[in-house]
């Protein structure tokens, strides 16, 4: 049974499929708001490109609305359920259950209550996921910082009660039907989709419907042409872009590993207070000595001085003689030079 919805039945799409459908245009949103962002940053005195981009969720939600809305009605499949060689059917009641054996002689027209059902679920619904989120964050985050009274307003106050659970709601029944659907206890794949009493499946007539399309008037033909290529272009430029993006991961990450392999600059010398500056003889700066005697190194600054003196400065001052960065005497260690000092 497992198997079955994993692999498939004939007319019944794979859960593979289904959940790869759902992702295919999500990596567009992203596109559209670079290109937007590109755009209102390039050309200037543009401020309504600007502005869309900061409304892209909404640029985003009009161009998903005019998508599918044209999709359910001409193909009655979302862009994404078409390019899988998917479509929706309204579920019969003479049907058989399980939705093993389907009639295909007889196709259901999909009229526009259907159509705007799927709108509202493939376009809109994610919006207001996104944009309900955002705004219950936002009110969480100003609840959290200011005083209680910065939330006031009655609706806001209920709007952060309530819309966890509901959304803990839609959480819940996505994964009910999804766990359903892959164990066949169901077949509508998300909550929506039984609420419209729509299930999903494979689209064997798709050729001859679209030819039955094109049959229309003039008119009719021109607009089915217009948005066939407009969706053809947009399942290539998603691929291009993920192809762009590729591309530019792999020359950042071969610019960041010629950036390691050359060698570092040593880092300047610690400044020197400019009362410690006369102290400063080339020898040790605590007993003015022209050589250290045990040269020793105090690590947190890197001078050098006598063994003893350093010991004894930072012993009474914890810090580095010269610059008076803190130090202990763990910071201390003798140097060995190869002349045999
Ligand atoms: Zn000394």
């Amino acid at each position: 049974m497992f198997l079955a919805s994993l692999f498939g039945t004939d007319n019944k799409p794979t859960f593979l499929e289904l959940v790869s459908q759902e992702q295919l245009l999500l990596g567009l949103r992203p596109a559209l708001e670079r290109v937007l962002g590109r755009l209102g940053g390039e050309v200037p005195g543009r401020n309504w490109l600007r502005t869309l981009h900061q409304h892209t969720d909404e640029v985003w939600l009009f161009l998903l609305i005019l998508l599918e809305s044209r999709s359910l009605h001409s193909n009655g499949a979302t862009v994404a359920e078409q390019f899988y060689g998917l479509r929706r059917e309204p579920k019969r009641s003479d049907q058989t259950p399980r939705g093993q054996e389907m009639v295909f002689s007889r196709r259901i027209p999909f009229n526009s209550t259907l159509v705007w059902a799927g709108v509202l679920e493939a376009a809109v619904l994610p919006y207001l996921r996104v944009k309900l989120d955002a705004i219950y964050r936002d009110l969480y985050i100003r609840r959290q910082t200011n005083s209680r009274n910065a939330v006031g307003a009655f609706w806001k106050r209920h709007f952060l009660r309530l819309y966890p659970s509901l959304r803990s709601l839609d959480y819940f029944f996505t994964f009910i039907f999804r766990i359903m659907y892959l164990f066949q206890r169901s077949e509508y794949y998300s909550w929506p989709l039984r609420l419209q009493r729509t299930i999903i499946v494979r689209d064997y007539t798709a050729a001859g419907f679209r030819s039955r399309l094109s049959s229309g008037n003039c008119l009719q033909r021109s607009i089915d042409y217009v948005f066939r290529v407009g969706r053809f272009s947009l399942i290539f430029g998603l691929y291009l872009l993920r192809f762009i993006d590729w591309f530019r991961m792999n020359a950042e990450r071969e610019r960041r590993e010629q950036f390691r392999s050359q060698s570092l600059p040593p880092p300047p010398a610690p400044l020197i207070p400019p009362h410690a500056r006369n102290l400063l003889p080339g020898g040790c700066a605590v007993c003015h000595k022209r050589e250290c005697v045990e040269p020793s190194v105090c690590l947190v600054s890197g001078y050098v001085f006598c063994d003893e003196c350093l010991r004894g400065y930072i012993r009474v001052h914890h810090c580095c003689p010269l610059t008076r960065m803190a130090a202990s005497e763990e910071d201390v260690r003798r140097l060995y030079l190869s002349e045999g000092q």
